[in-house]
């Protein structure tokens, strides 16, 4: 019967449950508090402290299934993936743990009967190592694991290998706990040999081919390293277990390859139907290979955003881009030129989801990212493509065969390919990268960007340790206090001793605070510290290791170590509980209105407005930002108590405290809640955050709330900037300064402005539709020409012949022309032509006292629109006609000043 690789797992778990073993969930794939680590690599990353001795295990032996991404430093798979069947850069590392309990006995024995027994793998195909011993480092053999293999298991002594530090010797650092570790292997027959063609080659247990592959390796913790490299043993040993599920899964499901289990299948076979292609599992096959490269990486880019990594230009953000970048790449292998990584999202949900539940949570939002990441960077791929393959071309050609850096860094520059995607690329066509030119251009451009770059912070390059501590409780209660000064930080230094003067900018220590530093978004107090003989103003505060550092400026007066001062917080701090008060609110309203996917990102709180950042894939409509306003606001009205508590994690979490998403806390938290106070505060309570922020005891005091803005600031994440209190009473006094002053240039009391401005904007439309209209007709403005024509106009006793050309212009411009100059000459005959391509039109009017003498529009028109081979005619007082001959217009206009003239002077 062949398992599934959920089934797999669940044996496994199962099986040392029953020996005891706490199930403990994996810790997220981003690393909480180990800046050291880019993403969880290794099941034993979220124990490392209780092996660093920093804390003590919640349990004696614990079991697990640790999601592990291989892409960057000491492990780093990426290169492997789709060359082999067996590397991946996401795995699952199923464990076993021992905080100081069993051993080596118990370690072995459990695992043999794990895969022998219950899994029923052939003892015959299996094999362990053990380690040899280093007399460089006076490391003794592990003679103890290697008889307890024959002892406690049925594997023969010849089965029994030893290997020297480089497999079997595991340290943690450069210091710290370390030991030797014991891995099985297993071997899968002479036809999965992958290295047949390598010269030299036999195939052997940690020979690299994947005819032996390394299954589980179990590792003793039983030394510790110090400073100056010397081992001493451990008082307490460790077991720490790692074993590949998906390589479990190959052998127990009897594939070639990890990539034909139940853990990929449904991502390729989705895969196949997007591309139209077949996937036949042959290795060194580039349809194939591009296959398991995708399937892989979309598992990878999956587990990691959901777990709160997002693509960006460094550290961990660009190793999600340049993986992203990389199946990208290989969908072009497959035909696929528009975004589809994204449409693999579920598929990885429907093989994972069970194990990870978070993974269908935030499904929408990973798929949003991986959509508009593939967009932006399928705009430049094809293109790249095309630069890259001139650039290898020209390798090809040259002795070296390498392509050139500048080359590399205009793919990398210009069109986004990451290095190793660049020499990815190179390597499939037998050529190198000059990666040193590269990296030249590379530190060129940062040194620009350096330059660039003004640093506005202080800089604080102390060490930490020798800070102390600061007592700080009180900036929950008070805001001023009495203290005393312990030091002040100058120019990186820690000074305990003399005194500052005047002007000096520093980091001033006291020995106890009630000013809030900077922490969980809030921004750090403003404020005053006053001595007998100096006023120092604090312009921001900060912590450092458990030293509170007051940033600013001495503006009176000396100050020394030493001196009693009073420290009083500004009330600015008021603004900001408001602010902090109000975001809680916020994410409860958010969450109310577009359900759970919303998760907090970020946020800023200050003393003059709020920002807030969540996931939600797209913008909000204006009737969802509407709905957030009115319940914040219905909470604000209802003026309800606001708690703050410290207790337990696991009670915390009982009451279902919400928790920022990666974020590490301590066994004691502070939970504020919102909605009831009392005995069942916290049950009642309708928000309940974990937070160390400063609020207001009454929603009440939260005055008002306002959405100023409502953006992305990411694929995916959105930020809102929101408005409370005093922030709120300025953006409505300066909206209404502005309503007063639009009311007077309007002349309209401010209920009108609306209905003037569309009114205004209505015919601001129509004359621009008219002046583009005159600009297409050549630019002329008919009514000025007709002025000129006017200012040398014939007379005739009072009245005016004005007779003349216009540019081009409209039949409508003409008219009024004629109407303006009617008007303008009050006694007048005016004829009008212009010509526009093939035609000719005239246009004629006449003033209404020289049609009582006779005179007539029409009758002018009907007699020289048949010079321009045209007709027409109209009434006395206006009159048009076309024609199609426009050489003779000039002809026609003199002909109606000869008439005009005759007529005028018969009158
Ligand atoms: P290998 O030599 O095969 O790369 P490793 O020595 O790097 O393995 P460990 O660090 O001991 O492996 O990890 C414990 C177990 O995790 C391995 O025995 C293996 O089953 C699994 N494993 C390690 N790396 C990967 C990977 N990149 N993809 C899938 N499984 C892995
Ligand atoms: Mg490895």
């Amino acid at each position: 019967m062949t398992s599934s690789a959920k089934q797999i797992r669940t044996d496994f778990i199962d099986f040392f449950r029953g020996k005891e073993h706490k199930f403990v969930p994996s810790s997220s794939l981003v690393p909480v508090g180990d800046p050291t680590l880019l993403f969880a690599n290794a099941g034993m990353n979220q124990f490392k402290d209780i092996f660093l001795g920093l804390s003590s295990p919640a349990c004696r032996r614990a079991v697990n299934s640790q999601k592990c991404l291989r892409v960057s430093g000491k492990h780093n798979d990426l290169e492997e993936v789709g060359h082999d069947g067996y590397h991946h850069t996401f795995f699952e590392m199923l464990g076993n743990w021992s905080f100081g309990d069993y051993f080596k006995h118990e370690a072995i024995e459990w695992a043999w009967q794990l895969l022998t027994d219950v899994w029923g793998i052939n003892p015959g195909q299996l094999y362990a190592t053990v380690f040899a011993g280093d007399p460089s480092d006076s490391l003794p053999e592990d003679t103890e694991a290697a008889k307890l293999w024959t002892k406690v298991t049925s594997l023969p002594a010849e089965r029994v290998l030893k290997f020297g530090r480089k497999d079997n010797f595991w340290e943690m650092g450069e210091t710290g706990p370390c030991g030797p570790c014991s891995e099985i292997h297993i071997d899968l027959g002479p036809d999965r040999c992958d290295k047949k063609n390598v010269p030299g080659h036999k195939c052997a247990v940690n020979a690299g081919c994947a005819r032996f592959i390394e299954l589980w390796n179990l590792v003793f913790i039983q030394f510790n390293r110090a400073e100056d490299g010397s081992l001493s043993p451990l008082s307490s040993h460790y077991v720490d277990t790692g074993a590949g599920l998906e390589r479990i899964a190959a052998v127990l499901q009897g594939k070639s390859s990890n990539y034909e289990t139940d853990l990929f299948m449904p991502i390729i076979s989705r895969l196949a139907e997007m591309a139209g292609q077949k996937f036949t599992s042959r290795m060194n096959n580039r349809t194939d290979n591009a296959f398991r490269v995708i399937a892989d990486h979309i598992r990878a880019l999956t587990l990691a955003i959901t777990d709160g990594a997002t693509p960006s230009n460094e550290g961990r953000g660009y190793v999600i881009r340049r993986i992203l970048r990389r199946a990208s790449r290989f969908g072009r292998e497959l035909g696929l030129h528009e975004p589809f990584l994204f449409k693999l999202v579920g598929a990885v949900d429907d093989c994972l989801g069970e194990a990870f539940p978070e993974i269908k949570a935030r499904a929408d939002y990973v798929s949003t990212v991986i959509e508009s990441e593939e967009a932006s960077f399928g705009r430049t791929l094809d293109r790249g493509i095309e630069i890259f393959n001139e650039a290898a071309n020209k390798a090809q050609k040259a002795k070296n065969k390498t392509i050139a850096g500048d080359d590399a860094f205009q793919l990398y520059d210009t069109y986004g390919f990451p290095i190793d995607l660049t020499q990815l690329m190179a390597q499939e066509r037998g050529l190198k990268v000059d990666t040193a030119g590269f990296e030249e251009l590379m530190e060129q451009q940062r040194a620009r960007a350096r330059a660039a770059q003004k640093s506005t912070q202080l800089a604080f390059n102390f060490n930490e340790t020798e800070l102390p501590e600061t007592e700080d409780l009180h900036k929950y209660d008070t805001d001023s206090c009495r203290a005393t000064v312990l030091g002040f930080i100058d120019q990186g230094t820690f000074i305990t001793e003399g005194s500052i003067q005047t002007g000096a900018e520093v980091g001033l220590v006291l020995d106890k605070t009630c000013f809030y530093a900077e922490m969980g978004g809030q921004v750090g107090d403003c404020g005053i510290i006053e001595s007998d003989n100096g006023k120092f103003v604090v312009e921001a505060t900060a912590k450092v290791a458990d030293c509170i550092i007051h940033r600013g400026q001495l503006a009176e007066g000396t100050l020394a170590v030493g001196d009693k001062v009073t420290a009083t917080v500004s009330p600015d701090r008021d603004a900001t509980k408001k602010n902090h008060t109000a975001t809680h609110l916020l994410q409860w309203a958010l969450r109310e209105v577009l359900g759970d996917s919303v998760a907090q990102q970020g946020s800023l709180v200050g003393p003059d407005y709020l920002r807030f950042d969540f996931t939600y894939p797209k913008a909000m409509t204006p009737d969802q930002i509407k709905k957030v306003e009115s319940l914040v606001a219905e909470k604000i009205s209802a003026d309800l108590p606001v708690t703050c508590t410290v207790l337990a994690r696991e009670q915390a979490d009982k009451v279902g405290a919400m928790a920022l998403f990666g974020e590490k806390y301590g066994d004691e938290v502070r939970v504020v809640a919102v909605g009831a106070d009392g005995e069942d505060a916290l049950q009642q309570a309708f928000s309940k955050e974990f937070c160390g922020g400063t609020h207001i005891s009454r929603t009440g005091l939260i005055g008002g709330f306002k959405i100023i803005k409502e953006e992305s600031i990411s694929a995916g994440v959105r930020r809102i900037t929101a408005l409370t209190g005093r922030g709120l009473v300025k953006y409505f006094e300066q909206r209404s300064d502005i309503v007063d002053e639009l009311a007077a240039a309007l002349k309209v009391p401010a209920d009108s402005i609306v209905e003037r401005v569309s009114a205004l904007l209505k015919e601001n439309k129509k004359l621009a539709k008219q002046l583009k209209f005159g600009a297409y007709q050549g630019g002329s403005d008919a009514v000025a020409e007709a002025k000129q024509l006017l200012d040398k106009c014939t007379k005739v006793g009072s009245a005016s012949i004005v007779v003349g050309r216009l540019s081009a212009t409209t039949v409508e411009q003409a008219r009024a022309a004629i109407d303006m100059l009617r008007k303008k000459a009050k006694s007048a005959v005016v004829v009008l032509g212009f010509a526009e391509d093939e035609k000719v039109m005239l246009l004629a009017g006449v003033t209404d006292d020289l049609i009582k003498k006779g005179l007539s529009a029409g009758d002018i028109v009907k007699q020289i629109s048949p010079i321009i081979d045209g007709g027409g005619g109209g009434r006395p007082n206006m009159a048009q006609a076309g024609g199609k001959n426009p050489a003779k217009l000039d002809e026609a206009l003199e002909k109606a000043v000869e008439l005009a003239k005759a007529k005028l002077n018969s009158a």
